[in-house]
């Protein structure tokens, strides 16, 4: 494993880190986004935040905007937290036992292990989604992806595989032949280190391995938003309870549980922004987004807004923001996708 890994890894920028925090910040970023989506992401993201002092001072509005378009921001804020956390309770000093890197927000026994065994050479294992796929067509386990059992061993079974000498490469090798051989369909076990003793490949079918998890049920959703503005400038909102994306501004809107129409835009933004008079409605295309099981889709419209804003306990902040400021916001790639649909946003 440490042979071919050593041959065979891809030259990624968080390879090139040996400081904790930015194998931290890689490592919550590759959480359910590819390394191709991730790489400018972290280069950014470090060039501005290059230490935790950086992070752990700033505000988490600017951590936003610099997650945004990567999703799933709840990791951005509770990384954010995590830096905070280590910066003022341990003098900016990363814990290197396992179970005291668990308790920072943000940090589970996968990401724990990755930051002890990489950043700090200790032998912990770890199991993510690809060394699931190759430990248990290796071994030739049965029991699908996600269930405890079949996981519950798999960390059993990399506790006693891990290197002593090199726990980091190891961990690294293991999930490297994942995502570049032992792939989900068609693996090149033709080129894989493991193939002389691996069940699944002498089964014939190394597909079957691990199996399907059931798939949760897809939910359809319906959300309303309108694009309001006035003169240059767009509303955004930050609603006290967000379903999604909590902190981040949004397009004004609602989900529904029926059909979108312009008509039940106008009473819900009539009564949310009682000041504000809206005129000349425009249908904008309809979009479609995705968040796991969620298959969302946003009718909106654009209009002109006239009158003030009012204070309404039901958002924290409300303000226009000048169009040529959007594609730096922090957005939900719901409302990024209306304000590109409508031409507002490139
Ligand atoms: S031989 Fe094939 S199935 Fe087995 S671990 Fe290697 S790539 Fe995966």
């Amino acid at each position: 494993m440490l042979n071919w890994y050593e041959k065979n890894k891809r030259d990624l920028p968080w390879r090139h880190h040996s400081d904790p925090y930015a194998i931290w910040v890689s490592e919550i970023m590759l959480q359910q986004t590819q390394v191709a989506t991730v790489i400018p992401y972290y280069l950014r993201f470090l060039e501005r935040f290059p230490n935790m002092a950086s992070l752990a001072k700033a505000k988490e509005s600017e951590v936003l905007q610099y997650w945004s378009g990567l999703g799933y921001y709840r990791r951005a804020r509770l990384l954010h937290r995590g830096v905070q956390k280590v910066w003022q309770e341990n003098a900016g000093i990363l814990p290197q036992e396992i179970e005291s890197l668990k308790g920072l927000p943000g940090i589970g026994p996968y990401t724990a292990g990755a930051i002890a065994s990489i950043a700090f050479g200790q032998a912990a294992p770890l199991v993510d989604g690809n060394v699931v796929r190759v430990l248990s067509r290796y071994f030739g386990l049965k029991g699908h992806a996600k269930s405890p059992e079949l996981l519950r061993t798999l960390w059993e079974i990399a506790a006693i595989l891990v290197s002593p000498s090199r726990p980091g490469d190891f961990n690294q090798g293991l999930m490297e032949l994942g995502a570049t051989v032992c792939r989900t369909r068609l693996p090149a076990c033709e080129r894989c280190p493991l193939a002389k003793g691996c069940v699944a490949l002498n089964s014939q079918d190394p597909e079957a391995f691990p199996e399907t998890p059931p798939l949760p049920k897809t939910l359809k959703l319906t959300r309303l938003a309108a694009v309001a503005q006035r003169g240059e400038t767009i509303l955004l909102v930050q609603a006290q309870h967000q379903r999604w994306f909590q902190g981040l501004w949004g397009l004004p809107g609602e989900f529904l549980d029926r059909e979108a129409d312009d008509e039940g835009l106008l009473s819900h933004l009539s009564q949310a922004y009682p000041g504000l008079k809206f005129s000349r409605m425009v249908a904008l295309p309809a979009t479609r987004h995705a968040i796991t099981h969620h298959r969302i889709t946003t009718q909106a419209w654009s209009l002109q807004v006239s009158g003030k804003l009012t204070p309404n306990p039901s958002f924290k902040k409300m303000r226009f923001f000048p169009k040529g400021a959007l594609p730096s916001l922090a957005l939900p790639n719901f409302d990024r996708k209306v304000l590109q649909a409508g031409g507002f946003c490139p």
